[in-house]
């Protein structure tokens, strides 16, 4: 078996589109495992969730999917996040919002746990540090932990009572062993680790791997459609320099 594993698509459409073409000229997969924010900051949240639905998928949610279905309020959002999330809520559909609505906050898919934040707090914390990666390894109750939120990959290995962070080399195969691991795949539709192409990984249940990749798309197009429909020219700055 082969999962795609992506998170935080936020609604560009041009990378998800970019993700899944690269995914199958590289083998292929049979499942997608999204780790949330589908939606939010850019300008195809109706297209981005078509299209989603249309695999074979299991998709947690995240903290802009449940602001865009009212579940969360965007004063917790700085300025122009919470432009986006009004803005992003009035494109969806009822079944749209019905689909945001019924996702799971974790979910868990054999050897692996996915939630876009962290167990401790599934929608709002930031995985990114010793503190709560050895929360979430205390809370966890299978060899591995996918997540999303901060759209930075990250390799984390349990090494007793610490966690160890080690990088997670673009290209390079990851056998799973009996060490536990959080993973983070990285970001879709917003990068933010210094790179702006949108970055995923492949699990194959064969060799036990994981691999993590980035592709390139037409960033210009997205960018171009966020100004027609006026979301915030920071966010559309944001997408050139994957920050
Ligand atoms: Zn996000």
């Amino acid at each position: 078996m082969r999962a795609l594993i992506v998170s935080d698509i936020h609604s560009n459409l041009e990378a998800l589109q970019g993700v899944l073409g690269d995914a199958n000229r590289r083998g292929g997969f049979d499942m997608v495992w999204c780790l949330g924010d589908v939606v939010g900051y850019g300008p195809d949240p109706g297209p981005c969730i078509e299209l989603l639905r249309q695999q074979d998928l299991v998709c947690v949610v995240g903290n802009h999917d449940y602001a865009a279905i009212g579940k969360i309020g965007v004063e917790e959002f700085n300025t122009y996040a919470a432009q986006a999330a009004r803005w992003t809520a009035a494109q969806l559909c009822k079944d749209q919002v019905d689909f945001l609505g019924s996702l799971p906050e974790v979910e868990r898919k054999g050897n692996f746990t996915l939630v876009h934040g962290s167990l401790r707090d599934p929608v709002w914390e930031y995985l990114v540090g010793q503190y709560a990666a050895v929360d979430t390894f205390g809370r966890l109750e299978t060899p591995y932990c996918l997540v999303g939120h901060s759209h930075i990959p990250l390799l984390c290995t349990e090494m007793g009572s610490v966690a160890a962070f080690g990088p997670f080399v673009e290209d390079e195969a990851v056998k799973l062993g009996r060490q536990r691991m959080i993973i983070n795949p990285g970001g879709v539709g917003q990068p933010r680790d210094g790179d702006p192409r949108p970055s995923y990984v492949l699990y194959d249940s064969d060799s036990g791997t994981i691999t993590r990749h980035r592709v390139t798309y037409d960033i210009a197009i997205t960018q171009e459609k966020m100004r027609r429909v006026g979301l915030p020219d920071y966010l559309i700055q944001r997408l050139s320099h994957g920050r």
